[in-house]
């Protein structure tokens, strides 16, 4: 239970800098429990609270951790050069409040992708001592064969890295279709794995992380949910 100034709870929240918030809250365009909020200093329990800022609802959110499911031809930096950036699908809230990708998709990868503004939580989830399986669906531009799967499973050496890489599961999922399951997050790490087992990665998705699976979401491309307590366990 905290108790906070409108002010501060609107600038936690990402609706602009203090003095915008202020503003906004003199302007009369902030509503709680059907009240018009017009003194920026009232302070009021953040636990529940739902926000009505221009007519939208906004739920608060002390930190916000969210899955997209990533649409191709979107970047996941924040200063993204070719293409936009997956910041950009989301409220322009979450921009002010620095939600960042939790690890890397590429642009070109689809699929289920972790956000957040908490970072100790983004830290904990990026470190290469976690072993997290993340799941992917991977199209290959040649047939898969048993040989690429026992490949795959055994360990490919990449040429930056000094012990090969395996996957802890490969399983062929159909003619041009792979699922590969990963605990490492080594940049483009399917797409160098395949082309080291003398494939070419087509198209990639991301279906699952640990647990927690694109599918039980249901958000379509492009689309993105807030992540309950027991979602996150899933990705232990
Ligand atoms: N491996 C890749 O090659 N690309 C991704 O986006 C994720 C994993």
């Amino acid at each position: 239970m905290s108790k906070l100034s409108l002010d501060r709870i609107l600038q936690s929240q990402g609706f602009g800098t203090r003095k915008y918030c202020r503003s906004l809250i003199e302007d009369g365009d902030v509503v709680i429990d059907g009240v018009t909020q017009t003194n920026y200093r009232t302070t009021v329990e953040t636990d529940g609270l739902v926000l009505n800022v221009f007519d939208e609802e906004w739920v608060y959110h002390e930190h916000v951790y969210i899955a997209l499911n990533k649409p191709a031809n979107f970047e996941c930096s924040r200063k993204p050069s070719h293409h936009p950036g997956v910041l950009t699908l989301l409220p322009e809230q979450f921009s002010w409040r620095e939600v960042q990708p939790v690890g890397r998709l590429d642009h070109d990868t689809t699929g289920m992708l972790l956000m957040s503004d908490d970072g100790p939580f983004i830290h904990a989830q990026s470190s290469p001592k976690r072993h997290v399986p993340k799941i992917y669906q991977a199209t290959t531009q040649d047939p898969v064969t048993d040989e690429l799967v026992a490949q795959l499973l055994a360990g490919v050496k990449l040429h930056d890295e000094p012990a090969p890489l395996a996957a802890l599961t490969c399983i062929k999922r159909g003619e041009h279709q792979l699922e590969i399951v990963l605990e490492q997050g080594k940049y483009h790490q399917v797409k160098r794995m395949l082309a080291a087992a003398g494939n070419h990665c087509s198209a990639l998705h991301r279906s699952a992380i640990g647990s927690l699976t694109l599918a039980s979401l249901d958000i379509a491309e492009g689309e993105w949910c807030y992540l309950t307590r027991e979602q996150l366990a899933l990705l232990a």
